[in-house]
């Protein structure tokens, strides 16, 4: 990219870098920026440009750190923290809400950028430590409140609940992110951009986020006194929490000063049931992102009255007629800690193959991002095409739905032609036939599955 953006005025670039910022991180960095460890000075850049994918570059810690879980877990509790079903289900919204990416940069930052360019007032120096702890406290605090919003207005709520709506508590469940949340999460930080450069925001949204990996697990029970200020495993239980004592509770990024000071503070109390008051039933990646705008939208229509209309869409996703704003606690179904979660009722052997697909397409979802810049838009289209297709085949399959067959064989149809077609490359060229085979032996299996049910549908 030739156009340095630069937040310094008439400064130029090689006066201000930063020689002791790097692009990649070390093994020790990486560690510590999963727990917003990093030091200013080791992370100030001058230039938007400049400010290192942190996100993308967390990728063999996020695996890391599940595969420490999955280790501590069975040691104390002699069973896995996540199941398999659920876990793909979450895997699959995180990977849905980054294909955007691949196509433009974030609105976070777009919008900021135009704030900072045309109304900021001062600038605050990009490699001061005071700009760079004062802009930790700002995205934390603009955090809180978007965060809060998403709870308590419904059309924001309608991307949010995705996040909410596992079952489970482990570190998968972190990844599981609304494709909408974006749309409306921006605005909170625009303040920021009033004095901030963005290559400052830049880094601390990316740290806020990472940060609020680690405290979804059930591993760590109580930090002493960390708990006092930080955000933590079990304050972050709480608020992934059905029961009613844990609604609209801790919306806390990275400091729990934040709830306490505004009185959304609920300390870790009773056995925590995890998921939606009413929970979705599927493994469907595109009704866990989507089915709460059907919702929006059917009752919208059903309410009678402008305002009821109006207040469907910003009160809260408990409201109705003639309630408070934020509905009623009593409406909140009571939980009895027996709740059996939705789990997938497919064989071991499906789940396995399922497990095998979803590597294969997260293979191929790296490669992409890898690749993006070398890639026609076309081809990335496809790609992004391809992906979606098999997130939504895979939930399918896992839910047993009667077309999963024929999905799954279209699926495969189309990613041998995209193959074949160049689009897509296997990812070890020596074995391109092996693909071949198999994807045209699981074309046949699903296939005739698929022709068998069809069969029997209009014997009936
Ligand atoms: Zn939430
Ligand atoms: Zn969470």
């Amino acid at each position: 990219m030739n156009h340095k953006y630069s937040p310094a005025g008439n400064q130029t670039r090689a006066e201000m870098k930063n020689p002791e910022a790097q692009q990649d991180v070390s093994v020790s960095q990486g560690i510590r920026m999963m727990f917003y460890m990093m030091k200013p000075n080791e992370t100030s850049f001058q230039t938007l440009e400049e400010v290192p994918d942190y996100v993308k570059q967390a990728t063999p810690f996020f695996i890391s750190l599940m595969l420490l879980e999955l280790v501590v877990s069975w040691i104390r509790k002699g069973k896995p923290p996540a199941r398999l079903d659920d876990a793909l289900t979450s895997i699959s919204a995180g990977v849905l809400s980054r294909l955007p990416r691949l196509f433009s940069r974030s609105i976070e930052l777009t919008s900021y950028i135009y704030i900072w360019e045309n109304y900021r007032l001062i600038s605050l120096p990009w490699d001061s430590p005071w700009t760079w702890y004062l802009t930790f406290l700002g995205v934390d605090f603009g955090y809180y409140w978007f965060h809060r919003m998403a709870h308590e207005v419904n059309i924001m709520w309608a991307g949010h609940q995705t996040h909410h709506s596992s079952e489970d508590y482990n570190l998968s469940t972190a990844l599981r992110q609304s494709v909408l949340q974006i749309y409306t999460s921006w605005v909170f930080y625009l303040p920021l951009a009033l004095f901030v450069p963005p290559s400052v925001f830049a880094i601390h949204l990316q740290f806020n986020l990472l940060f609020q990996f680690w405290i979804h697990t059930e591993v760590i029970d109580n930090l002493g006194p960390l708990e006092l200020i930080l955000n933590t495993p079990s304050h972050h239980r709480v608020h992934h929490g059905r029961n009613p004592y844990c609604i609209d509770k801790n919306y806390a990024g990275a400091l729990i000063i934040w709830d306490r000071i505004f009185g959304t503070f609920e300390a870790e109390n009773k056995k925590v049931v995890y998921g939606l008051t009413h929970p979705i039933n599927t493994f469907d990646a595109f009704k866990v992102q989507f089915h709460h705008l059907v919702y929006i939208w059917t009752t919208f229509w059903a309410t009678p009255g402008f305002f009821n209309k109006f207040s469907v869409i910003f009160k809260g996703p408990g409201w109705g007629p003639g309630k408070p704003r934020l509905g009623l606690s009593e409406e909140i179904p009571e939980v009895t800690g027996k709740e059996i979660p939705y789990s997938s009722s497919a064989s071991h052997l499906l789940k396995i193959y399922a497990v095998l697909q979803f590597a294969l397409m997260l293979a191929f979802y790296e490669d992409t991002f890898a690749d993006k810049a070398a890639l026609s838009q076309f081809t990335l289209l496809l790609r992004v095409c391809f992906i979606i297709l098999t997130l939504t085949s895979i939930g399918f399959l896992l839910d047993q739905r009667p077309k999963a067959a024929a999905v799954e064989a279209s699926r495969c149809l189309v990613f041998l032609a995209l193959c074949r077609f160049g689009h897509l490359k296997p990812l070890i060229p020596s074995l391109s036939f092996v693909f071949e085979i198999f994807f045209s032996i699981c074309i046949a299996f699903w296939g005739v599955r698929s022709m068998k049910q069809l069969a029997a549908g209009l014997s009936k």
